[in-house]
């Protein structure tokens, strides 16, 4: 298991957290990029599929320890961890992200406030765990979990086309224990965290900014879900309004590369941060290494 990616943010400590692997379709990764082009970037198994990174972010703030997204969690049947690649057995777990907590010497309990960037089971799967009564638990008791209300909404309203990224198990148990704290648009939700909306992935995505210190980090989530999703086109199959995200892609890459900011990829495999600027006129991001 790669080991927490520490980093500042001005005086925020944040981690990118390993909480596992699953393995989706290539070509539905990278939409109407011909596979010539993504597979010299990320090569795809016999099946096509393609190794992605489950990795939320935890910032540790003065107000509590912060989580943005969840992870799968643990609820998930043979048969749907068979379909999509998943990997995330933890030890002792129950996936890596609570493993990887501990090794920072934090208890899931000790999580204050989580931050969903939107509900699709990769991002919002930990949000409960299984209980030992073969029902559902919260998967942090103590937090106040933060999303947009629409997202919500859109969640709980599911078409032919996005009923399988939203299982209820992963939100409605946060309902039922009152621990909603729904979000109308952008804003700051802590001193110095934010929440930006990136819609197209679907419709209420959003994904968070941490400030301090003169220093930008942006949790892009699905917006851009690996490094190789920067060029504005290279857009997932899975989006549903995919020209919304290229426009939301423009507008956040032209002031991340301006700004110079950190920006974090949630499932790339192997770069979990890199440093954007500007070179020639266009956005680049230079991958920042795990400190030895
Ligand atoms: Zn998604």
């Amino acid at each position: 298991m790669p080991p927490p990616h520490t980093f500042q943010v001005g005086s925020l400590r944040c981690h990118l957290l390993w909480a596992g692997l699953q393995r989706l379709d290539g070509g539905a990764m990278f939409g109407v990029v011909p596979k010539p082009l993504w597979e010299k970037r990320i090569a795809p198994d016999a099946r096509n599929r393609i190794p992605l990174a489950m990795r939320p972010m935890l910032v540790e703030h003065p107000a509590g320890l912060v989580l943005v997204d969840t992870g799968l969690g643990d609820k998930e049947d043979a048969k749907f961890r068979e379909i999509y690649g998943i990997e995330n057995a933890g030890d002792p777990g129950p996936t890596p992200l609570e493993d990887a907590l501990r090794s920072l010497g934090h208890q899931p309990a000790d999580v204050r406030w989580v931050i969903n960037t939107h509900l699709h089971f990769d991002h919002a799967g930990g949000n409960t765990l299984r209980d030992d009564a073969g029902g559902v638990r919260l998967g942090y008791p103590d937090a106040t979990y933060l999303v947009q209300r629409n997202e919500l909404e859109y969640a709980r309203h599911t078409n032919e086309r996005t009923r399988a990224s939203y299982l209820p198990h992963n939100f409605e148990p946060v309902d039922a224990a009152g621990r909603w704290r729904l979000l109308e648009g952008d804003g700051e939700v802590l001193p110095g965290i934010s929440v930006r909306l990136t819609p197209g992935h679907v419709p209420w995505h959003q994904s968070i900014l941490v400030r301090d210190g003169g220093e930008t980090l942006c949790f892009l989530g699905d917006l851009v879900p690996t490094i190789h999703h920067l060029p504005l086109p290279w857009i997932m199959g899975y989006d549903v309004e995919p020209l919304r995200t290229l426009e939301s892609k423009r507008a956040l890459l032209a002031e991340a590369g301006r700004d110079g900011w950190l920006l974090a990829f949630e499932h790339d495999p192997e770069v979990g941060l890199a440093r954007a600027g500007v070179e020639g006129g266009r956005m680049v991001a230079a991958p920042v290494p795990v400190p030895a």
